[in-house]
Parts: structure tokens; sequence; C-alpha cells
């Protein structure tokens, strides 16, 4: 298959490409850096199936060619980057994903929304089913991530049901894992840096909120099921398992073995209370769930910042404030 990827240098893109590299389809990455780096595809240059192109998707997708299969992946995803780049994160939410599904209703493509647990909001219903509607501040500082991605999942929907697009929406819950950036924000990425700095681990509020994290190997290969199949979803994307950010932070420590200790600050606005995938739906319709339980995702996630110091000491200073 020739597969275009946007977001495709991010976390999650990147490991998305490289899945798709190995299994041998062609890819076409379209990214603007804004969250990325060129260095997570570092190791995929010179793959003859691969092309970078740099490019905004809210601006403009021009993929000459023929395409199997469209996957919308561009997005800033940590509430900082969001919060940096409130107009950005509506614009690809919006125009960029009318571009991209554009473009593979164009080629006759099937295409994948990256959609997020976030258009939950704070949720009401425990855990998520894909039937739950959510409870979100349209107009709260979170809204500009939460509301773009409603409206990505409007906006495909509506492709598939009037124009017959092959579409599909994914809903993705927290995932973690290897090419985090060092100074993303998002609590896992900060702890471990933190730990392993010897500095205090910021925990917001009174850290007994509660999310389910994914490792990102686990969850990559929901999403190629998933751009595979037919299925239009939404279809929840997550690990189950469910944690508050004081367990987490222990569990950091102790894997590290960091003389940390934990640190309390402001819970940021509308900070989901409680989260956690009810992954059902995706298990009976892309025969997917998770394998890799949180203390060994950690332990691969610790080796890998381990194994960046510099990125981690130079990240520290920037991991207060979430907002
Ligand atoms: N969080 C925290 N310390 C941090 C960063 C985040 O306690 O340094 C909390 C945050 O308030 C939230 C949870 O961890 O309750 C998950 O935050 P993250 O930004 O990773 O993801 P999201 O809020 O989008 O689920």
């Amino acid at each position: 298959m020739r597969i275009v990827v946007s977001g495709g240098a991010g976390f999650l893109g990147s490991h998305i490409c490289e899945s798709l590299l190995d299994r041998g389809d062609e890819v076409v990455c379209l990214d603007d850096w804004s969250t990325s780096s060129p260095e997570n595809l570092a190791h995929l240059a010179g793959h003859p199936g691969f092309t970078v192109v740099e490019t905004d998707v809210s601006e403009r997708v021009e993929v000459a060619g023929p395409v199997d299969a469209v996957a919308h992946f561009a997005s800033p995803a940590s509430p900082p980057d969001y919060h940096r780049r409130p107009l950005e994160t509506l614009a690809v939410g919006s125009r960029g994903t009318e571009n991209m599904l554009r473009l593979a209703q164009r080629t006759g493509a099937r295409f994948v929304l990256a959609s997020t647990s976030e258009i939950y909001g704070d949720p009401l219903v425990h855990p998520q089913t894909e039937e739950y509607w959510g409870n979100v501040n349209s107009i709260g500082p979170r809204s500009v991530y939460d509301e773009a991605k409603r409206y990505a999942e409007a906006v495909t929907a509506a492709y598939g049901r009037t124009l017959g697009t092959d579409v599909g929406i994914l809903r993705i819950f927290n995932t973690y894992g290897p090419r985090m950036r060092a100074r993303d924000g998002r609590v896992i990425s900060s702890f471990v840096c933190q730990a392993l700095n010897g500095d205090p681990l910021t925990c917001y509020g009174d850290g007994l909120q509660t999310r389910s994290f994914c490792y990102v190997d686990d969850l990559v290969r929901g999403i190629v099921a998933m751009i595979d199949s037919h299925e239009p979803g939404p279809v929840n994307l997550g690990n189950p398992g469910e944690f508050t950010m004081v367990e987490l932070a222990s569990l950091v420590i102790h894997l590290t073995g960091s003389p940390s200790t934990v640190e309390f600050h402001p819970l940021p606005t509308d900070d989901p209370t409680r989260r956690r995938p009810d992954i059902t739906r995706a298990t009976e319709r892309l025969g997917w769930r998770p394998f890799i339980a949180l203390e060994e995702g950690l332990r691969r996630t610790i080796a890998y910042f381990a194994s960046r110091p510099d990125e981690v000491r130079a990240a520290a200073s920037a991991l207060v404030g979430g907002q």
C-alpha cells in the first residue's frame, strides 16, 4: 500500500511510519516540524519506500500519484503545546482534517483520523465507551484541542455519510514511550526526566486524578489494524489499566531508583478527573488489545530517556507549570 501519514515525524507518527515501512508499505510523511523532530525519522532516512514532505497540512496537502490510505495524525497533543499554539491546534483539527479528507476522497483512499479520549472531556461515564458523548467545556483553555478533535470527528463522519469516503475514527487514550520529547510536558515524560535528574516530580492537584497509559508499540498495532480495516468507528484505543498520578510518581521513583520526592502544584484548568477506555469495541472489531503493562512500558521508556542525558538535563527547568 501507499500510505500518507500527516504528523509522521511526531511521537506517534514516527512509530506508525516505521511500522508500515517494516511490513513493506510505501509511506509519504507530511510534517511541519512544529512539535516534532527530524531526529525521530533519522533511522528511516534513505529507506527506499519513504518520502518526507515539509508542509503545514492546515494550509495545503499536495500528494501526487495513487494513495491507498491517509492517516491524519498531525496536531499538537501535549497540553502545554496546544496551550502555546491554540490557533494552530484549531486549524489542524479543522482545515487540516478537511484537507486530508479531500486527499482521501480524490484518491479513493481509506481515511483514518487520530481523535482522542479528550473528546470525552471530564467524563461523567466511567469507563468511557464510544457511545458516551462527552462533557467538554467549549470555551476553556483545553477546548482548542478537544473541540478541534470533536469537529474533526464531525467532518470525518460527514465525509463518510455524504460522500461515501471510507473513513475510520480512532479515539486514542494517553500513550507513552520512546521518542516522546523530554520537554513534552506530558506526565510520563516529565516524571521520568525529573526522576532521572533527581528533581522533585511535579504532581498537579492532589494527584488522585487517574489516567490509563498505553505503551506506544501496543497502540501502533491498533492503528495499523484500523488502517487495514473498513471499520468506521469510533473505536477507543488505550490500555484499561488505571492509575492515579501519585501511584505513577511512586512507580517511576521506584523503577529509576531515584532520590526524588513528589511536589504538588496547582491543577490545570479543566483537567479531567478520571479516564479509562472501554476497549470492547477494539477487541471485537479489530481483534486488538494491549499487552504491555505499565511497569514494563515504563522500564523501556526510562531506558530511552536514560540514554539521552543531555536532553533530559536540559528539560528540567521547562517541566513545571503545565499551561
Ligand atoms: N500531570 C502532572 N504533572 C505533570 C504533568 C501532568 O501531575 O508534570 C497530570 C495532569 O494534570 C493530568 C495527568 O497528569 O492530570 C495527565 O496529564 P498529561 O498532560 O500527560 O495528559 P492529559 O491531561 O492530556 O491526559
